[in-house]
């Protein structure tokens, strides 16, 4: 019988930290049975309803380890969501080392592998004589960014945002400062400082597991393997989703019967990820934007806060629709749906009614949009969602980017102007048509191609680790 290799991973707290990480240890065990691998789940408060159900769906070789909620009285007041994440993570570390422990006393550990947020973890490798590997969930222009801060940090006098020219990190599209994630805006901050000692973090690893697909980025990548040369080696193994991954499909879902009875490439699908919020005034302006375009559309609305990210860790109690423009739902009925805070967004961007998507631009919702073949509205709101906007509209051009007035708010003319470029069959030809073709070359990563073939490298490396 085949030796199992023991593979430990940690992810950071939040439900898109979590999937990608364990659809990534799905796709490792069905094209190399002969490992077993143990997430282990860092916990900001009771887990939400998404992450339990989510977990209860593992195959037997992946065991899932909810770790005890965090102590909240140790956490300073008002953090930003960011280092909340990395702050659970850190306080976690005694419970993390101690599931290690008991790993390590029934089999030898093979490799540790932590999401960037939870980097501290990484010094256990050493102790438990395991590789030591990064799981980036981002993209590699963000990895560019990560690799070269300590030098930017240095070079760089004063706020990026302030910076006049375009920054060119190697191989990535020319990027402004104030396009930069949240943490790279405030430099006399503390996320700033936590940003730079994640920076720092990552060269320490044997490799980093990224998800990304050779052929989404490929300047990036090549630059950041040679960036990478002899301090760590970059695996890009993506686009690792939930497309696919056999979860079961509710076909009574109310999008799913709504999009079956629209024409076909019809709907804009509109969404801000898992706890993305609009202000009051914003929701007010894309309700009247999305009427005004005349489009059809499906909505995926959350209550109003002044934070963008505050429903990110803990979801509002408030019923989002109650938040709408006085009589939108009536005078909207025939063309569009509005469902409360959750859709079946991997189905959803699947079903050939969906011709677009308006999307705050998280990495997994990109990654999503890309493998259904889906031109995007670029709407980003925190972490390095402006990033990810730049390079779909300036550097693949499969998006199109609303102009923010000066308030940071995109009006209803405007939204209304861009939803319609996408939609309308001649403008937003060039734009599906090159999304359709990085649709076909996500599938042929994963297929037989780069993706496939950067996972079996691994493993190769991992069992030969293991001495099997
Ligand atoms: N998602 C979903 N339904 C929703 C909103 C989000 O299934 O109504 C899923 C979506 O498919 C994606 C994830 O939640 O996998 C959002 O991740 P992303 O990185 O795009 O954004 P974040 O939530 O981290 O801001």
């Amino acid at each position: 019988m085949a030796k199992t290799s023991n593979i430990a991973i940690v992810s950071s707290p939040g439900y898109t930290h979590l999937v990608p990480i364990i659809e990534f240890s799905k796709r490792l065990i069905n094209h190399h049975p002969n490992f077993h691998v143990t997430c282990i789940v860092p916990s900001f408060g009771p887990p939400p309803e998404s992450s339990k159900a989510y977990l209860k769906t593992l195959p037997s070789n992946i065991h899932s380890i909810l770790l005890p909620p965090i102590n909240k009285d140790q956490l300073p007041q008002d953090v930003h969501p960011v280092f909340l994440i990395q702050l659970t993570t850190t306080l976690s570390l005694p419970s993390i080392h101690e599931v290690l422990e008991s790993l390590c006393s029934k089999a030898p550990l093979t490799a540790l592998v932590v999401d960037v947020f939870a980097f501290k973890a990484l010094e256990f490798a050493k102790e438990f004589n395991a590789l030591s590997y990064f799981y980036f969930p981002s993209s590699a222009m963000a990895l560019s960014l990560l690799a070269h801060a300590p030098k930017l940090d240095e070079e760089v006098s004063g706020e990026f945002k302030d910076l006049s020219e375009p920054i060119n990190f190697p191989g990535c599209v020319p990027i402004m400062g104030v396009d930069l994630p949240d943490p790279a805006q405030n430099r006399s901050s503390e996320i700033y400082e936590h940003f730079l000692e994640r920076a720092k973090a990552i060269v320490t690893a044997d490799g980093i597991l990224i998800n990304t697909f050779l052929e989404m980025e490929p300047g990036a990548v090549r630059a950041l393997e040679e960036f990478g040369n002899g301090k760590f080696k970059l695996y890009p193994v993506g686009p690792i989703t939930q497309k696919g991954s056999g979860n079961e499909v509710d076909e009574s879902d109310e999008c799913l019967r709504w999009l079956e009875k629209q024409p076909s490439n019809s709907v804009l699908y509109v969404s801000f990820g898992s706890g993305g919020t609009l202000s009051q005034h914003q929701i007010n302006e894309l309700a009247w934007g999305l009427e005004l375009s005349g489009q059809r559309f499906l909505w995926v609305l959350r209550a109003p806060n002044s934070s963008a990210s505050a429903a990110y860790l803990e979801a509002a109690k408030e019923d989002p629709l109650e938040f709408l423009p006085r009589g939108f739902l009536e005078r909207t009925k025939e063309k569009g749906l509005v469902v409360a805070s959750w859709a079946p967004q991997v189905q959803v961007l699947g079903h050939s009614s969906v011709g677009g998507f308006l999307s705050h631009c998280g990495w997994n919702s990109t990654l999503e949009s890309v493998q259904e073949g889906v031109p995007l509205i670029t709407w980003p709101l925190f972490a390095e969602q402006r990033m990810n906007a730049v390079m779909l509209s300036d550097g693949l051009k499969v998006a199109l980017r609303p102009t923010f007035n000066d308030d940071g708010i995109v009006e209803k003319e405007e939204i209304a102007k861009v939803i319609n470029s996408l939609m309308d069959a001649e403008i937003g030809q060039g734009i599906r048509e090159r999304m359709r073709t990085l649709r076909d070359s996500a599938a042929d990563a994963l297929k037989d191609g780069s993706s496939t073939h950067t996972l079996s490298q691994l493993a190769n490396h991992w069992e030969s680790f293991n001495g099997i």
